[in-house]
């Protein structure tokens, strides 16, 4: 696939840490695959309860706010679903019962790419060291696509829910380093933006409309795009095996 090409997919699911990660990563090209059609589902591993740090603020009312602000920033971006995992914000591990509820909500919505962080990232630029939370996330996501989600004797109790093995077809990871594919945003900047101020407890007197478009802006250099985002992609079911297996969750969309 060569930068120009753009990539549609019939669905697409995005695991993150914390409330506004995928707004920060690549909500531009989610709302470009929304707008598109497909189904989009973001899996959140925390709701970022100690993320706002004001006096009396509660992690039961943080939890509330931010899931607000989620929902809210999802609906610009035109997510169909937003799974809220609620574990401990600040404390993310890749564990294995990480994984495990990562493996079921890809095996119940069967998403046919999934988008995450990149968890080799700790540095960036000199004020800044990616979040814990941010890598363990990645990591748990990566490990979850691949290979358990597609293993049929692995996590086989959702088989009784009737989640069964589904194997992705793609893994976009955004990225920052190690990219390989950009995908032009021009046409939902402006969702970006909206998305990101939905966020409101984060924002506070930081506007996102210049950093994001300067952002943005530097990816595409280059790339003859005004406006881009950055990813790593992996295709791990080729695209005739993908279209043999899964004619069923295609026809019925
Ligand atoms: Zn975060």
């Amino acid at each position: 696939m060569g930068n120009n090409a753009f990539y549609i997919p019939h669905s697409a699911m995005a695991i993150v840490a914390h409330p506004d990660d995928i707004e920060f990563s690549c909500v531009g090209t989610l709302a470009r695959w929304a707008r598109a059609g497909a189904r989009i589902s973001y899996v959140l591993c925390t709701s970022g309860e100690v993320g706002i740090d004001e006096p009396g603020m509660t992690r039961a009312k943080a939890t509330e706010i931010r899931e607000d602000e989620q929902l809210s920033a999802a609906n610009i971006a035109g997510a169909s679903e937003v799974i809220f995992l609620r574990e401990p914000d600040g404390m993310l591990e890749p564990t294995l019962h990480l994984r495990r509820r990562l493996v079921r909500e890809i095996r119940r919505f069967k998403p046919e790419v999934v988008v995450c962080g990149d968890p080799t990232i700790v540095w960036a630029g000199n004020d800044y060291i990616n979040h814990p939370d941010h890598r363990a996330a990645a990591y748990a996501a990566l490990d979850a696509t691949f290979p358990a989600a597609g293993q049929p004797n692995l996590f086989e109790e959702f088989e009784s829910e009737g989640f069964n093995a589904h194997k992705p077809r793609k893994v976009y990871v955004a990225s920052w380093g190690n990219a390989d594919l950009y995908v032009n945003i021009e046409e939902t900047i402006e969702i970006k933006i909206s998305a990101l101020r939905a966020h409101i407890s984060q924002m506070k007197d930081w506007d996102p409309e210049v950093s994001i478009r300067e952002w943005a802006a530097e990816r595409g250099v280059g790339k003859e795009m005004q406006y881009a985002e950055a990813y790593r992609v992996v295709t791990l079911v080729n695209d005739e095996t993908w279209t043999t297996l899964h004619d069923d969750i295609i026809a019925n969309e």
